[in-house]
C-alpha cells in the first residue's frame, strides 16, 4: 500500500490534495486520522532530548511534534516550495515564532509601515522590551528598505498585499536589497496564499501563514506557519516550538489539511468572484475607489500580475461620504455577507476600518507615510474578503446597502 507521490513532478492541486498525506498502514484508510495522544511509548529507555530533534526523530511528545500536525508541514512545504514547515497555534504564533527565535538584543528589523495590526503592535511593544530595534517603512517604495537599513539589520519583514490598503511590495526587488545588506527577507503570505505567490522563489528566506484564513478556509480553525529551509525551521523548532510552546492543536491541524485540500480550486473560485465583484464596485455610483490586485485600477497592477499567480479574494473599497454611517448601515442590514473581522473563509466577510481609529491604535506613521495611507484609504476602507457564493447574490446583497 505504500504509496510515494513524486512530489518534484506534481502540480498544486495534486499536492493540496496528496502532500503529506498516505493511506493508513495499518488500516488502510483512505482518510488521515487524527492522533491526539500526547504521548509516545517507547522501548528506548536511554534520554532524549529536543534539542536533538530531527525530521526523523520518533514522536517523543506532543509538544515536540505530532504526526496530524507533521503532515500538515510536510503538505505546506510542498505548497510554498520550501524544504521544511513549522505549525503553531495561530498566525500570530507563526509571526513571533520568526521575530523571537531570529531577533537577540542589539538587532534591527524592518517591518511594514502598514501590516496586520497584530504583527505591528507586536514590533511597537514587545519587541523593543527585548532590545530590538525597529524601523516602520513603507515597503511597497524598495528604495525605502535600501534607506532603512543598518549594519546590525538582521531581518526585514514583509506583508503583501498589505492589510488593509491592498498595497503590494516587490519581493524580489527587496530581497536583493536586504541580502545584499546581510539580512534575512521573511514574507506574510496569507493575502495571497500560496496559490497567489510563492515568497521564497522570488528570494524570501521565510514565508508565514495564517492558516485561520485561506488555507483552512472555513472560518472554524486557528492556527499558523512557517516555511523556510531545515536550518532555519530547525532554529524556530528548537525555540519557538519547543521552549515558546505555542504549537498547533493536531484537530486543528486535520480541519486545516481538509480544507487545505481544495485551496487551489478555492482560489480560482476566489479571484473569479472578485473580479466580478470589484469591476461590478468601480461602477456603482456609492463607490469612490477599489483597490483589488486583477483591476487594472491598482497602482501596482503590473506588479500584481508578475508577483502574484492569482489575485486572491481580497480587496478594499471606499465609499463617498461618511463611512462610519455606512458601515452602520451595512453591518445592520446584509442578508449574505456577515459583517466580520478575519478573512479568506468560503463566507464572504466584510468590515470597516476607519483611519484615525487604525493610525491611532496599531499604525504610527510619519508624515510622508500617512499621506500615502491617506492617498489609498481616505478617512476609512471597507476591507472586504469576497467568498464563494455566487457574485450575483452577493452583487445583490451589497446593493441594497450601499
Ligand atoms: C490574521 C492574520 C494574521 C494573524 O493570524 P491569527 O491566526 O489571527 O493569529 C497575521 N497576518 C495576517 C496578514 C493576517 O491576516
Amino acid at each position: 500500500m505504500a504509496r510515494n507521490l513524486d512530489t518534484t513532478t506534481a502540480r498544486p492541486a495534486t499536492l493540496a490534495i496528496h502532500g503529506g498525506e498516505r493511506p493508513d498502514p495499518a488500516t488502510g484508510a483512505s482518510s488521515p486520522n487524527i492522533v491526539m495522544s500526547s504521548t509516545y511509548v517507547t522501548d528506548k529507555p536511554e534520554g532524549f532530548s529536543a534539542s536533538e530533534l530531527t525530521e526523523d526523530s520518533p514522536f517523543v511528545y506532543g509538544r515536540w511534534g505530532n504526526p496530524t500536525v507533521r503532515s500538515l508541514e510536510e503538505k505546506m512545504a510542498l505548497l510554498e516550495g520550501a524544504e521544511a514547515c513549522a505549525c503553531y497555534g495561530s498566525g500570530m504564533a507563526a509571526a513571533s515564532a520568526i521575530l523571537l527565535s531570529l531577533l537577540s538584543a542589539g538587532d534591527h528589523v524592518i517591518l511594514p509601515d502598514v501590516c496586520y495590526a497584530g504583527i505591528a503592535e507586536l514590533g511597537r511593544d514587545t519587541l523593543p522590551r527585548f532590545g530590538i530595534s525597529i524601523s516602520k517603512v513603507n515597503t511597497s517604495r524598495a528604495e525605502d528598505v535600501a534607506a532603512a537599513m543598518r549594519p546590525e539589520t538582521k531581518l526585514v519583514f514583509l506583508d503583501t498585499p498589505c492589510n488593509p490598503l491592498i498595497r503590494l511590495t516587490d519581493i524580489a526587488a527587496v530581497a536583493k536589497i536586504a541580502h545584499d545588506g546581510g539580512a534575512l527577507v521573511a514574507v506574510d503570505n496569507t493575502f495571497a496564499s500560496p496559490i497567489g505567490t510563492n515568497p521564497l522563489s522570488l528570494g524570501a528566506d521565510l514565508v508565514m501563514h495564517s492558516l485561520t484564513k485561506y488555507v483552512g478556509g472555513h472560518g472554524d480553525a486557528v492556527g499558523g506557519c512557517v516555511c523556510a529551509s531545515a536550518e532555519l525551521i530547525r532554529r524556530l523548532t528548537i525555540e519557538a516550538t519547543v521552549h515558546h510552546g505555542g504549537v498547533l492543536s493536531p484537530f486543528n491541524a486535520w480541519l486545516i489539511s481538509r480544507g487545505a485540500a481544495t485551496l487551489p480550486l478555492r482560489m480560482k473560485a476566489h479571484q473569479e468572484g472578485s473580479m466580478a465583484l470589484g469591476r461590478w464596485l468601480e461602477d456603482h455610483p456609492s463607490v469612490e475607489a477599489v483597490m483589488y490586485p486583477g483591476l487594472p485600477s491598482h497602482p501596482q497592477h503590473n506588479l500584481a500580475a508578475t508577483q502574484m499567480n492569482n489575485f486572491s479574494g481580497m480587496m478594499s473599497f471606499r465609499l463617498k461620504g461618511d463611512g462610519k454611517a455606512a458601515a452602520k448601515k451595512i453591518a445592520a442590514n446584509l442578508k449574505i455577507a456577515h459583517y466580520a473581522v478575519s478573512l479568506g473563509h468560503h463566507r464572504t466577510l466584510v468590515c470597516y476600518m476607519p483611519t484615525d481609529d487604525l493610525l491611532a491604535s496599531s499604525f504610527p506613521l510619519d508624515t510622508e507615510q500617512e499621506a500615502d495611507y491617506r492617498r489609498y484609504a481616505g478617512d476609512g476602507v471597507f476591507r472586504l474578503s469576497v467568498g464563494l457564493e455566487d457574485p450575483e447574490d452577493l452583487m445583490a446583497d451589497f446593493d441594497a446597502v450601499l
